[in-house]
């Protein structure tokens, strides 16, 4: 039992904000805090490197609010943990929930070794609305298609609790004799430089995201949310990942805003898929790795590094795919209809195998999450639970014709294209010697030839995928 005026120490993991921080706010009420990160090579070494740019920014706007007491270690935690404790002599670690498989054995190991030296760690959730391990179908066995999932499991349950406000007097004690640095985690790579001018990595700066989303988008969100142009969308991922805004905040927020209740459902409905991911993860941890539905083992994926690198450069041919690709390697982000549409080319028109995709979007998109995006990879592929049925193929030319119709994310991404005109702009293969000629396009020079054949490739994936 903790007595008041006792000292805690508060590890921050991915909830990087002082506001609704359940373990924070418990651990101000009982007076000093020792505010600590621990960055452990066993899990955060294998993020990528946009996730790491994140979390440098992240530190450092978290020390900021911590006015400079945010203590910076790095090693192995439980081994950090007790000497923390033993040093500044307390028995109380709390921390935050993480819902990730490796993370959550962690934690129970921690928790179990810690105690044998009477050193009590308390973990709160308030990353998740909805507990995956009680958010189950009647029999008790896990959900496996969204819709049931949400409207049952999650709708017809307890309501999310209300968000907190960050605690007044955060009484922090910094440790001088400790000399790490957040340099020595060398999070920070030359190569995200270019995330700077994209992202204002803090709290405020998520705070300010979510209410310039409901003030200017959120009434328009469900015909908006497709079009990449638009930028319809929060873009709160991120923030969400890193927990510089809860998910509790922005459902309330946005519940209780004046938007149209159509458009308040569509959204909450997106932080209903988060919830789902999951509860995926969780029912199923194998899920980053394995596919869902085993049959896809004994599926012919090719192997074709031309076609792979095509995919990565955004040189592919097919302007849509290559503005999303090099969306995502500008930016650190890459809009949802858009990451379908890459997806189902890698894995559906090149049949390259999905960890290639997963993998790349992990090392380079900055809301690169373990559950989001190993349950929206193996959806795409078609292995996933609830997924997009195999025959489900997205022609990039008639998707980009769809949603990028006057070409504005296109042409933004993919500017050799710029002057192509609107009815060539997503096939330009198919325009005539004229007009590629106005265009200043020569295919193959300034920009390339389609990787593969629709048709063909569409044929070949369905041969395969009917061979399963
Ligand atoms: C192949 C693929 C990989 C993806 N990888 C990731 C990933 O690594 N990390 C990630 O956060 N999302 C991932 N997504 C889901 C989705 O694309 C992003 O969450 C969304 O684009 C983030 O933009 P936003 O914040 O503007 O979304 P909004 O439309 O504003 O939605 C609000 C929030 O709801 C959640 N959300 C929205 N759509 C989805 C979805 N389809 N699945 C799960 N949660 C959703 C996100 O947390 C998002 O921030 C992936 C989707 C695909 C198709």
């Amino acid at each position: 039992m903790i007595k008041h005026n006792q000292k805690t120490i508060v590890w921050f993991r991915k909830d990087f904000r002082l506001a609704d921080n359940l373990a924070l706010q418990q651990a101000v009420a009982h007076g000093q805090i020792i505010p600590i990160f621990i960055f452990d090579h066993d899990i955060q070494a294998n993020i990528g490197q946009s996730t790491k740019w994140w979390l440098h920014q992240s530190l450092i706007a978290l020390d900021k609010d911590l006015n400079n007491r945010l203590n910076i270690y790095q090693g192995n935690p439980e081994e950090i943990l007790h000497t923390l404790a033993v040093k500044f002599q307390t028995q109380n670690v709390y921390f935050n929930t993480i819902f990730e498989p490796e993370q959550l054995r962690q934690d129970r190991l921690i928790i179990e070794r810690l105690q044998q030296y009477n050193i009590t760690c308390t973990a709160f959730q308030s990353q998740l609305l909805w507990l995956p391990a009680t958010t189950v179908k009647s029999d008790k066995t896990p959900y496996k298609v969204f819709t049931p999932f949400y409207r049952n499991g999650c709708l017809q349950s307890i309501p999310p609790r209300k968000p907190i406000t960050a605690p007044k007097n955060i009484d922090a004690l910094f440790d001088h004799e400790n000399r790490t640095t957040l340099k020595d985690l060398q999070l920070r790579l030359q190569a995200t430089d270019h995330l700077d001018q994209f992202w204002q990595v803090s709290e405020h700066g998520a705070l300010q995201q979510l209410h310039a989303f409901i003030q200017d988008k959120l009434a328009d969100y469900e015909q908006g949310r497709d079009i990449p142009s638009l930028q319809a969308t929060s873009q709160l991922s991120p923030y969400l990942h890193f927990g510089q805004i809860s998910v509790h905040q922005i459902w309330h927020a946005v519940a209780q805003s004046q938007a149209p209740a159509a458009q308040i459902d569509c959204f909450l409905k997106q932080l209903g898929w988060r919830e789902f991911s999951y509860n995926l993860l969780y029912h199923f941890p194998t899920l980053p790795d394995q596919n869902f539905q085993q049959k896809f083992d004994n599926f012919p994926w090719q192997t074709n590094a031309k076609f792979l690198q095509a995919w990565q450069q955004g040189q592919t041919g097919y302007p849509i795919v290559d503005a999303g690709m090099r969306e995502l390697a500008q930016t650190g982000y890459m809009h949802n209809r858009v990451r379908m549409i890459v997806a189902s080319f890698l894995v559906k028109n090149l049949l390259l195998h999905w960890h290639h995709g997963r993998d790349w979007f992990w090392q380079h998109l900055v809301d690169a999450d373990l559950a989001n995006n190993s349950a929206s990879w193996q959806w795409v592929a078609g292995c996933g639970v609830d997924a997009a049925p195999y025959f489900r193929i997205f022609n990039p030319v008639l998707q980009g014709e769809k949603f990028d119709k006057q070409g504005d994310y296109t042409r933004q991404y993919v500017p050799e294209l710029t002057k192509m005109p609107d009815k060539y702009l997503h096939k330009p293969w198919l325009a005539p010697e004229a007009v590629m000629k106005t265009s200043g396009i020569t295919l193959g020079k300034h920009y390339p030839w389609p990787v593969v054949d629709l048709d063909t490739s569409r044929k070949q994936a369905l041969a395969a995928y009917k061979n399963l």
